[in-house]
Order: structure tokens, then sequence, then C-alpha cells
């Protein structure tokens, strides 16, 4: 009975079959006289009981079953506590991906966090002139730090990176043409497709070279008085190696500022500080893409920033001004919440020595493996009381990767656990099982399967306590009867 969410047990003891034709259901007011009914009211109020106590009533009545009142009050409290349930669940993200779009990508810091708390709680000067005391541009809160960062003359920010390149080529492109690599016509996860943003952008695109080699000639023999811009996408997801050719945004500048066209390097996720510290292959910068020769850079500030979800472009005073304008970054902009978290996350980068101690992002890729493994080791027995006998658990090596199209292929070596079937027969579907059961604790806890194995990466794990309280309701199909845990 789905619609009063009870369990078939809770079910079975609340409805009755009836056997008579005539079943006889309580009113809706006598049932709101229950003593349960009545704490519901104080509780959530009139409306909301009565309405589930008529749809209990509607149901039973469908169903051609009998129900007290108390019956009838007690599916309507469960009713409304399945109506209480939150949609926005808290998972551990054990798959070792750090930036995983699924699971909501970066977490904030801490200063992001308590701006954003302020900005929420209070009034804000969000779009006011203190020397004139008439209106002021929001973006101006974010936008010096924004040059500063990244040495550009000027600065936009929208909701996120897909509405910043939309709005970029909107701006400078439409009923025109763009000319791009046909090696970076990519498609991202959710829908974001180069040649689809394009077109609703209003911009036609103009592919050039093949899908490993591009060449200068390419561009410039596609160059034509329709030509509105030069556009740079960089391969977020995916690497083409062997036999490949690709024209780099310098090159590209020269020939845009000839021909005297624009040139967009859309970063994707983008970064403000260099990665190689972190172990990792060195993505570019928005300064480098910017003293390049770009003209306008956009990147996300929920990937490598490490802040909320947002899109910037940062270049060209005289294009920016020109974006602003367009009315459709008015439909983009950003609300005060998180115009608050993105200046608190980008004042971190005045002091990038502290990034790995303030930013959760950058503590995950930077958290040392001794670090991973002591966690590890305390949490061993509980993962394997938690298990059972149907599986082993060891402490193993695993590779964890930025994620979000950051560094596609660059990996970090790390830590977890690497569970296995105890029996070989039927162990994909013991895992699946095991992976099932992880997903429906309390809090998810969401891993990986692979070679045979059901790995939970521990990289991103921080608050172990909480971790294992979750962990002791696990309940393993096959292996529940061999622990004293009861069902959740
Ligand atoms: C991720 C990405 C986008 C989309 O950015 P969102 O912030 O997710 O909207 C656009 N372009 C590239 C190259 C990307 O990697």
């Amino acid at each position: 009975m789905a619609r009063t969410g009870l369990t078939s047990d809770e079910e079975a003891a609340v409805l009755r079959s009836a056997p008579s034709r005539h079943p006889r259901l309580p009113s809706v007011h006598i049932v709101s006289q229950t003593a349960l009914a009545t704490g519901l009211i104080e509780t959530f109020g009139q409306k909301a009981v009565m309405d589930a106590i008529r749809d209990v009533l509607d149901d039973a009545r469908a169903r051609e079953v009998m129900l007290t009142a108390d019956e009838a009050a007690q599916a309507a409290a469960s009713h409304i506590a399945v109506s209480q349930v939150s949609g926005v669940k808290v998972v551990y993200n054990l798959t070792g991906t750090i930036l995983h779009t699924n699971l909501g990508r970066a977490l904030l810091a801490e200063e992001a966090i308590e701006a954003a708390d302020k900005a929420m709680r209070n009034t804000i000067a969000l779009e006011y002139d203190f020397t004139g005391g008439g209106r002021g541009e929001r973006d101006d809160i974010v936008r010096d730090l924004l040059c500063r960062l990244t040495g550009a003359e000027d600065a936009t920010l929208v909701n996120n990176n897909a509405a910043a390149v939309l709005l970029t080529l909107n701006t400078l492109a439409e009923g025109r043409t763009v000319i791009v690599s046909r090696g970076e016509l990519i498609e991202i996860g959710g829908a974001f497709r180069m040649p689809d943003i394009m077109a609703s952008a209003g911009a036609q695109l103009v592919e050039v070279g093949t899908t490993n080699r591009t060449h200068f000639r390419d561009y410039e023999n596609a160059i034509t008085a329709e030509t509105a811009a030069l556009l740079k996408v960089h391969t977020s997801n995916f690497r083409i190696e062997g036999f490949t050719k690709s024209v780099s945004a310098g090159e590209l500048s020269t020939l845009a500022n000839e021909h005297n066209i624009p040139l967009v390097d859309d970063l994707g996720s983008g970064t403000l500080i260099s990665l190689s510290e972190f172990g990792l292959p060195d993505e570019p910068t928005v300064s480098k893409a910017l003293s390049a020769g770009a003209d306008l850079v956009t990147f996300s500030g929920d990937k490598l920033l490490g802040g909320p979800q947002a899109g910037f472009i940062v270049g060209r005073c005289d294009l920016i001004a020109s974006i602003n304008k367009n009315p459709m970054k008015r439909a983009m902009r950003v609300d005060k919440i998180r115009l608050a978290a993105i200046e608190a996350t980008l004042r971190l980068y005045q002091y990038p020595e502290r990034l790995t101690a303030r930013l959760p992002t950058y503590r995950a890729l930077s958290r040392d493996i001794d670090d991973i493994r002591a966690c590890a080791n305390r949490l061993a027995p509980h993962m394997a009381a938690c298990v059972g006998a149907h599986f082993s658990v060891e402490i193993g090596a695993c590779e964890s990767q930025v994620g979000s199209g950051a560094v596609p292929i660059a990996t970090l070596p790390s830590l977890g656990f690497v569970i296995r079937a105890a029996c070989s027969q039927h162990e994909g579907r013991a895992l699946q099982g095991l992976a099932n059961a992880f997903r429906s604790l309390p809090a998810p806890v969401i891993g990986r399967i692979k070679n045979q194995a059901f790995i939970l990466d521990l990289r991103c794990l921080e608050d172990e306590e909480d971790f294992i309280a979750n962990l002791e309701r696990l309940v393993t199909t096959g292996g529940s009867g061999d622990r004293g845990a009861g069902p959740t």
C-alpha cells in the first residue's frame, strides 16, 4: 500500500481484509478526534492531518478494507512521516572520485558556509552603491577578487559554466558562426553537448579538422566574414592519444587577432592554482589561458575551484560589458547566498598555502596516504564485523580520481577496503547485493565494483565515528544470519 508508505507488516497490522461487502469506515471527523490525530494536528496543523486521514480512508474504501478510527489515525501518521523525509540525502562518497557530479561535486569550506549562512539570515547590500546610495552591481562583490586572482581585466558570473558558455556564445555570435575543432566537440554528462549549446545560443557551429588532428590552417581556411569567434574547449572527460594534433591557445590567439575576432577558451573545471604539488599533471590555470591570449575564459565554480555551483566568465572589458548587457544574463544571475559563498571561497585563494587546510576539495586531493591507512586500520574491524562471514575484507590499494572532467586520466594512489565474496559461486550477484546493502544504509555508502571486488576508497571519508554508527545498520543478504544487528 504505497500511498500510506507502510511496510507490508505494518499494513497487515493496520488493515484487515473486510469480509463484509459493506465495510463501514469511521468519518474523517471521528478519526481526527482520536488522541493520536489530535497530537498530529498540534504538530503539523489541521490541513495536512485532515488530508492524510482523507487519503487513508479513500484508500481503504477503494480496497474495501475495514479500519477503526485509531487504525486510520495510525495510518495517517505514517503517511505524514513519509512526507517528512527529506529528499536531500547525505551519502558517503567512497567512490574514489573526489568531485562526483552525481553526488554534488565540491564540498564547501567552512568560511563559505558561514558566509552563506550570514547572507541567508541578514539583509545584505547586494546591489547597493554606498557612495551614491543608488543601485550597484551584484557582481561587484566578487569582480575585483576574480580579476586579481586571474589577472583578467574584467569578470562576471552566472549559474554554472554551461550557462557561461551559452551566454558568451549568444552575446558574441548570435546569427553568426563559431569555429571549433572536431576533436573538442565534447559531451559532458547531463546533456551538455557543445553542438547543442551552440545551437541554443543561436550560433552556427563550423567544425574544423578531424577527431584526432586539427591544424592551424584548418581554422585559417574556415574564417569568413560570418565568423564571430574561435572557440577552444577543454576536452574535460577524455584524452585522445597517439597520432594527434591540436592548435594551442597561443597560436589561435594570433589568428583571432589577425582577423579581429575574439578567442573564447572554455576551460571546464579551470583552476586558479597549479596542481603539480598534488602529484597531478598541470591543468591550464585561468591566468595561463588568459596570458596565452584568450579574450574570454569560462570555468566552473564547483569543480576544482571547490566552491558552490557557478560559471565564471573573465577577460576583456568590452566583451564582458556586452555580456552583462545581454538580457539572458538576468535569467542566469547568481543569488545572494551563492555570491556570499563564492566570495568567501575566492578569498581563500589569496593565501594559497592555506588551501589544503581550508578547502575540502584540496584537503581530499592532498590527503596523505599514511593518514588514509590509519583510518583504514581503525575501521577494518568494524567493516569485517558488518559485512559478515560471506565476504572477506582487505585493506588494499586503489586509485582516486579528481572527477567532473578535471585531469581525466590522472589518478592519485589511495587506500580502501577491497571486499570480495567468500564463495566464488554467484559472486557477481553477491557483490551487487552487498553494494545494494551499503546503498540502503540510513546514510548510503557509495562504492564501486571492479575486478570482482566491492571497493570503498577512504580518501574522502572524514567523519569516522558517524560512519561506524551508520555501518552498524548494515543488513547483508545471505549474510544476515551471521550477525547480531537487526534490520533497520
Ligand atoms: C564541466 C564543463 C562544462 C559545464 O560546466 P557546469 O559548471 O557543470 O555547467 C562546460 N565545459 C566544459 C569543458 C566542462 O568541463
